[in-house]
C-alpha cells in the first residue's frame, strides 16, 4: 500500500511538475513577444511616414529644380533664368530635355489613344514672356492681364518644364477640358509625370483662372503620389503660400 500511495504520489508530483513547467514556459514566451509586438507598433507609423515628412527630399526653390514653384508669390530666384538643355516637341516649341521626352512618350500614348496631342507653348525665355505680358498688359490692363498671364520671371514656362496642349480642335482655351484629348490627360498625364496646374475649383490657392491645357512637368514619382492622395496644387501638397497678388 505505501509503495502504491508512494507511486501515486510521484505521478501527481510529475504531471503537476509538467503543468507548472509548461505554465511557466508559455508565460516566458509570451513575456518575449510582448515587447516585440509593441516594436511593431511603434515602428509602423515610421513605415507609413506621413508625406510631410518625405517633402524636404524635393527641392521646390532651386530655379533649375523640376519640382520648382513658381507662382505670384514665389519668382524665379534667379528671375533671367534660362534652362541649359531645350530638346524639340514639335511646332516650333521646345522643353527641358527631361520633360520633352516626358512629353513625346504621352503624345504618343494619346495618339495610340485616339486623343492626338501637338505642343501650343513650351519654354519661354525671360525676354520673350516680358515681350507676351507687356502686350497684354497694353490690351487689357495689368489688373486683367494679372489674372492670366505671368510676369515675367514668375513664369512657369520659364522653367522649361510646362507646355501649353493643343488637340479635338481647341487651343488655349476651356473648350480643352471637354475633348477627348484634355479627358485623357486629366486622367492619364500624371504617369507621364505632368500636373494639370491649374485646376478649375483652385484659383484662389494658384492665382491662375482654370487651364485645362497647361500641363506642368514634376517628375512620375511626385505626380503619382499628389495623384494618390487626390492633392491636386504644388501648393497645397508643399503648404507654400500661391494666391492672386504680387
Ligand atoms: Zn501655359
Amino acid at each position: 500500500m505505501t509503495m502504491r500511495n508512494t507511486s501515486i504520489r510521484t505521478v501527481v508530483i510529475i504531471i503537476v511538475g509538467i503543468i507548472v513547467i509548461g505554465t511557466v514556459l508559455m508565460l516566458i514566451r509570451d513575456t518575449a513577444t510582448a515587447p516585440s509586438l509593441q516594436d511593431t507598433k511603434n515602428t509602423t507609423p515610421t513605415q507609413n511616414k506621413p508625406v510631410a515628412d518625405v517633402k524636404p527630399t524635393y527641392d521646390t526653390t532651386s530655379a533649375k529644380s523640376i519640382q520648382v514653384i513658381v507662382n505670384k508669390q514665389h519668382p524665379l530666384k534667379q528671375i533671367d533664368y534660362a534652362p541649359i538643355s531645350l530638346t524639340s516637341v514639335g511646332n516650333g516649341q521646345r522643353m527641358r530635355t527631361e520633360a520633352a521626352e516626358a512629353f513625346l512618350n504621352m503624345q504618343a500614348a494619346a495618339a495610340t489613344a485616339d486623343a492626338p496631342i501637338a505642343a501650343t507653348s513650351g519654354y519661354r525665355s525671360y525676354s520673350y514672356q516680358k515681350t507676351v505680358y507687356d502686350s497684354y498688359v497694353s490690351q487689357y490692363g495689368m489688373a486683367e492681364t494679372d489674372t492670366f498671364s505671368a510676369r515675367p520671371g514668375y513664369s512657369e514656362h520659364q522653367t522649361g518644364l510646362t507646355i501649353d496642349i493643343q488637340g479635338g480642335g481647341c487651343s488655349l482655351d476651356n473648350c480643352f477640358a471637354d475633348t477627348a484629348q484634355g479627358k485623357w490627360l486629366a486622367a492619364n498625364a500624371y504617369t507621364y509625370g505632368f500636373l494639370l496646374r491649374y485646376p478649375a475649383d483652385k484659383t484662389a490657392i494658384t492665382g491662375y483662372k482654370h487651364e485645362a491645357w497647361h500641363f506642368r512637368y514634376i517628375g512620375t514619382k511626385l505626380a503619382t503620389d499628389m495623384h494618390t492622395q487626390g492633392i491636386t496644387t504644388l501648393e497645397e501638397y508643399f503648404d507654400v503660400s500661391g494666391g492672386a497678388s504680387y
